[in-house]
């Protein structure tokens, strides 16, 4: 098989890709992927149970990647889920860019309601957040829903099929060379562009083939924590401002990092099934809603030496904190954390919120979280709650592990071309990206900087 653009990964990253080069040039163009159609990728266990024992992990892999069964929930700001003014190195291009992926995802089928922070109550919680030394990041977002993300990643791949670009599913790439990809069953498919948009389920084998391929590349910081779940109407008044509320928090004792992340109002707790541990996410649906509202609460992790390698760090911490779960994440009541105890069913049922995922272990999570990440929760969520109240409650439920990876950040030119030449990089898993706006915008930076070398300008 011979083409001029062979795409490994058919997430965001991947499928922007493919657009961007199939409606501006006549270029030849397949997707690889490993997982499945979209239609064939519901997870056949209920609340994802289980489902270590599909392979590849159709949560994570196939068409739309891990965007499809996510809740779609579009950043609308170049600064959130990576930086794409340092990628593009202009503030303004980088807002236009944001706005053609917004547009895409519109076109597609995504809702037309944008939530759009109201300028006074935005900065009345900006100042309410500023007065406990707080920052409240007011951003655009629009809400695909879970339910809805599997219909736009459909219409896009639709789109693609009409363009002419082909799929190749159920296929994982083993390696890929300067003009060669060659699939696990030995089969080779000549290609005079690679784009490798692996997404984050494919981050360990992209960083082994850029460590044979001798690119270079370098460890990022991660994010380690938990995911918080608390009664809907303690989050409301916040959400009625910002449907995903960020807010950054430095907690006293060790000055670190910590954050909001991924806000599911009346949503759901998921478990995110990784080769070796179990960990927990949160998603929400436009059509079926819980009675509570959780939220990832996470510690920023950055290493120098003699260990540079965050990402062994929190697997580590990862694979502790499941195997304290029996397999399974650990949940326990912020009122048990904190004296000291840990959490039984029998407790967990007095209090007063109900959890939505079930598959755990009720237990103690600071066995399995260090010390300093403990505290600067407990103190986080202390601050949170004096700009949210009811947040740091003893019934408030606590879950892990939650850890955002970032995968190594492969080195490349500003078109996103690696050293080696037309292999170019996009995505979560080269490094790129960590969400569903930027994966998709250094999908088209990448393309975009395919179509400039065969002379096709924007
Ligand atoms: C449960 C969940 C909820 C999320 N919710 C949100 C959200 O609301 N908003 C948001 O902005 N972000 C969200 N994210 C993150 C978002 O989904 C990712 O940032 C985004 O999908 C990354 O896009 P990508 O194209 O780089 O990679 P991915 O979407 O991960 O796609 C990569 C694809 O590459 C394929 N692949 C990997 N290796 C190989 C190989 N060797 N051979 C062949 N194929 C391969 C995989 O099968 C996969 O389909 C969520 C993630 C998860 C897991």
């Amino acid at each position: 098989m011979k083409f001029d653009v062979a795409i490994v990964g058919a997430g965001p990253a991947g499928l922007f890709a493919a657009k961007e080069i199939a409606e501006k040039s006549r270029l030849k163009t397949l997707v690889i992927d490993m997982g499945r159609e979209v239609e064939d990728r519901a997870c056949p266990a209920s609340n994802y149970k289980s489902c270590l024992k599909c392979s590849p992990c159709s949560i994570m892999c196939g068409v739309g990647g891990a965007g499809t069964l996510s809740s779609g929930l579009l950043n609308l700001r170049p600064d959130i889920g990576g930086d794409l003014s340092s990628i593009l190195k202009n503030e303004k291009a980088s807002w236009d860019l944001v706005r053609y992926v917004d547009e895409i995802f519109l076109k597609n089928g995504a809702p037309e309601k944008v939530y759009d922070p109201g300028h006074d109550e935005a900065e009345d919680l900006e100042r309410k957040a500023a007065s406990v030394g707080v920052r409240f990041i007011p951003i655009r977002q629009r809400h695909i829903g879970t339910d809805n993300a599997p219909l736009v990643i459909d219409n896009i791949k639709k789109s693609l099929d009409t363009c002419g670009v082909e799929f190749l599913l159920l296929k994982r790439v083993s390696s890929i060379d300067k003009g060669v990809v060659t699939l696990d069953d030995g089969s080779k498919i000549e290609s005079k562009y690679i784009l490798a948009a692996p997404g984050r389920s494919g981050a360990n084998w992209l960083a082994e083939e850029a460590r044979r391929l001798r690119i270079p590349m370098k460890y990022q910081p991660i994010d380690i924590g938990v995911r918080v779940e608390v009664p809907a109407v303690v989050m409301d008044p916040v959400i009625k401002i910002s449907r995903d509320p960020k807010f950054h928090i430095y907690p006293d004792t060790y000055d670190d990092f910590v954050r909001t992340f991924c806000v599911n109002s009346r949503g759901f707790v998921v478990q995110e099934v990784y080769d070796d541990f179990i960990g927990v996410n949160g998603h929400a649906m436009t059509h079926k809603t819980s009675e509570n509202t959780n939220f990832a609460f996470l510690v920023r992790v950055e290493l120098t030496e003699p260990l540079e390698d965050t990402t062994a760090y929190g697997r580590r911490i990862a694979m502790m904190t499941t195997t304290l779960g029996g397999g399974k994440p650990l949940l326990q009541r912020l009122g048990e954390l904190k004296r000291g105890r840990r959490s039984t069913w029998d407790r967990i049922n007095r209090g007063n919120v109900k959890p939505t995922l079930l598959n755990v272990t009720p237990g103690d999570v600071t066995m399995g979280l260090p010390h300093r990440i403990v505290t600067d929760l407990v103190e986080g969520l202390d601050k949170l709650d004096s700009i949210i109240p009811g947040v740091s409650t003893a019934s408030t439920l606590i879950y892990a592990p939650e850890v955002k990876f970032s995968a190594n950040l492969i080195c490349t030119n500003d078109d996103l071309e690696s050293p080696l030449e037309n292999v170019f990089m996009a995505g979560d898993g080269a490094g790129l990206s960590r969400g569903l706006v930027t994966a998709a915008a250094t999908g088209i930076i990448a393309a975009r900087g395919i179509l400039k070398k065969e002379g096709v300008e924007e």
